[in-house]
């Protein structure tokens, strides 16, 4: 599922390759994929360039002079641009494999640019949405989603999760990180790896945690995102991870390898119906200091 590596991937191959560019033409094959207020549709794309790109958590707004398209890739949405000259970047979910031929049978959405270059936007789930609104109603839309600080901006600072933590002790730890009013931009990938590089187990109350387990868990979300971004996510192919970026995701997609600390075999479970991944000898279910 694209997480904020995967989107902000989008949002850097936006930023180099299309910005300033005019759309000449659109196709969309599934209209359920807009989401627009009456009287606006993608016709008023058609002769508009791209201004800006701005991304929080997983949302991606695309600038136009007059209107804004905020792009959200849910479970499995993909973007891929193909210039005329053989560049481009892909980004998203893996599947169709990005150098698949284009358009799939799964790409619902196709914008075709002054320059020859084509955006495809495919999706084998059919979740990803893309909403239409004036450019001055932006603002308030990114109040309406209610996220958490983005967690690669200067907003998440380890003061900011100490207090966010606090105000939710009752919750445990890792459906708290997958919410995106609590911290934006991690999901099920991202959440395992940061808790276990920080050595807590996934179900632990946040309550529990110690301000040494706290400040650990603050530092390996920072560390983690700083290893996906640079490289645009984890390779992770039908829940299992390749071999594209070595041993990254050091956990997630890794049942019954070895650990990279111990060498105790990684185990799959469930949180909140979440498929998990966690070393049951790095990440005990208590932490044994604690006190009850
Ligand atoms: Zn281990």
């Amino acid at each position: 599922m694209p997480e904020l590596p995967e989107v902000e991937a989008v949002r850097r191959g936006i930023a180099a390759n299309l910005l300033g560019k005019k759309i000449t033409a659109i196709d969309l094959s599934l209209p359920k994929l807009i989401e627009a207020p009456p009287g606006m549709s993608l016709d008023d794309l058609v002769d508009a360039h791209i201004v800006d790109v701005e991304r929080r958590g997983k949302y991606l707004a695309i600038g136009f002079p007059e209107v804004v398209a905020v792009l959200h890739l849910k479970l499995a949405g993909q973007v891929v641009l193909r210039d005329s000259q053989g560049g481009g970047f892909s980004a998203g979910h893996p599947v169709p494999a990005f150098d698949a031929e284009l358009p799939h049978k799964s790409t619902h959405l196709v914008f075709e640019f002054e320059d020859g270059s084509r955006l495809y936007i495919t999706d084998i789930r059919h979740f990803t949405r893309l909403r239409l609104m004036p450019r001055d109603d932006l603002a308030a839309y990114w109040v309406d989603t209610k996220l958490g600080p983005d967690t690669i901006s200067d907003d998440f600072t380890l003061e900011s999760f100490r207090e966010r933590i606090k105000r939710r002790k009752q919750a445990r730890i890792k459906p708290l990180l997958l919410d995106q009013g609590f911290v934006a931009g991690l999901g099920n990938i991202y959440v395992d790896e940061s808790l276990y590089r920080a050595g807590i187990h996934p179900e632990r109350k946040a309550v529990d945690l110690s301000v040494d387990e706290v400040e650990r868990l603050y530092h390996a979300i920072v560390e983690i995102l700083e290893i996906a971004v640079p490289i645009g996510g984890a390779a992770i192919l039908n829940g299992k991870a390749t071999p594209e970026h070595g041993v990254f995701p050091f956990i997630h997609g890794r049942e019954g390898e070895p650990c990279l600390n111990c060498g105790t075999a990684i185990i799959k479970t469930r949180v909140n119906n979440r498929g998990t991944y966690l070393c049951p000898e790095c990440q005990p279910a208590h932490e044994p200091a604690s006190i009850d």
